[in-house]
């Protein structure tokens, strides 16, 4: 196969070890800066070009777009997908994703467990929303957040109104959110391929913080989860319509509760904590699943 992997660099872990497993299995793969493509969106023959030359002989696309630059990655990759090549994940599903909000109204609709969640827009429903899904503690989370960075716990009735009403005058989308003390600081990563989760981590939060974000200091061990959790995560993938996913669960008293769906998982964190290959495993699905012209939704 000749595979192109949408990313903003090369020296990337992740972006390094699709190459390398690629290259393994005897692919032809190229790193293309998904920034640098440029494209004809001409009736009939689309065309995506980059530094000069015309891209028009991939079998499968890899994208790995970071959250700040989905408008522009999307469009790219769906042009991808006008020109008929197979997309690891496709641009819509992307576009479900990077949305916490409209992800959660997906999964609520299909019946999978998620902690209470909450959405207004004026300061006068505050008292109301806060009711509505239980009183404090509470989590209020910025829409635009990635990393942990904007999601805040808020220990008293007062703190919460005070933060969502900071976030309300400032403009900034904020959804509030039950708070799963049991959890303990830990969630659990489930790493997605087709319709397999190839590994589960377990995050744990430092002492003092709730949030068990990598990048917040959290640290990562490999951790056994339940038929239920597998099966949830699984489900969670499907319905955002994500071949590859982290799925991120809370283990709360009343099960398995999905707090986000990430169609970027980051491999490096994954693949450590639990010595699994998944960018092998990656390829490997795009090994029985890239056919030309083969994605459910082509942008639509
Ligand atoms: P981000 O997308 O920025 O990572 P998350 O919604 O995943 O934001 O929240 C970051 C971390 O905060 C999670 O990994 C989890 O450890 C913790 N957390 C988030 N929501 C809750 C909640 N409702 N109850 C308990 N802990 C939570
Ligand atoms: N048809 C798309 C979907 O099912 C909606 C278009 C979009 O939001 O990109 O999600």
């Amino acid at each position: 196969m000749k595979i192109a992997v949408l990313s903003r660099s090369r020296n990337i872990y992740s972006t390094q070890r699709l190459v390398e497993a690629a290259e393994e299995r005897g692919h032809k793969i190229r790193v293309i800066n998904t920034l640098r493509c440029y494209m004809n969106i001409a009736s009939h023959r689309p065309t995506i070009h980059y530094q000069g030359d015309e891209l028009d002989d991939f079998d499968a696309v890899i994208p790995r777009i970071g959250a700040s630059v989905t408008f522009y990655g999307t469009a790219v990759l769906r042009q991808f997908e006008m020109m008929g090549v197979f997309p690891l994940n496709e641009s819509v599903a992307i576009t479900r994703s990077r949305d916490k909000l409209r992800s959660l109204q997906l999964l609520s609709r299909k019946g999978i467990g998620l902690p209470v969640t909450g959405f207004a827009h004026s300061p006068g429903d505050v008292a109301d929303l806060i009711d509505m899904v239980g009183g404090a503690p509470l989590v209020i989370k910025l829409l635009e957040g990635t990393q942990g960075i904007g999601v805040v716990l808020a220990e008293t009735r007062k703190a919460a109104e005070s933060v969502i009403e900071a976030f309300m005058g400032l403009k900034a989308n904020i959804m509030v959110q039950e708070y799963i003390r049991e959890a303990k600081g830990a969630d659990i990563r489930c790493l997605v391929v087709g319709n397999k989760v190839v590994a589960a981590m377990k995050r744990q939060a430092l002492p003092g913080e709730f949030r068990s974000n990598l990048h917040r200091g959290g640290t990562a061990e490999l951790v056994k989860i339940t038929p239920e959790e597998r099966s949830t995560a699984v489900r969670a993938a499907r319905i955002m319509g994500l071949n590859v996913a982290g799925v991120d669960i809370l283990r709360s008293n009343h099960g398995a509760l999905v707090m986000e769906v990430n169609s970027s998982p980051g491999l490096e964190g994954i693949e450590k904590a639990t010595g699994k290959n998944i960018a092998g495993q990656i390829i490997e699905f795009l090994e029985k699943n890239a056919k030309a012209g083969r994605t459910a939704t082509k942008g639509a």
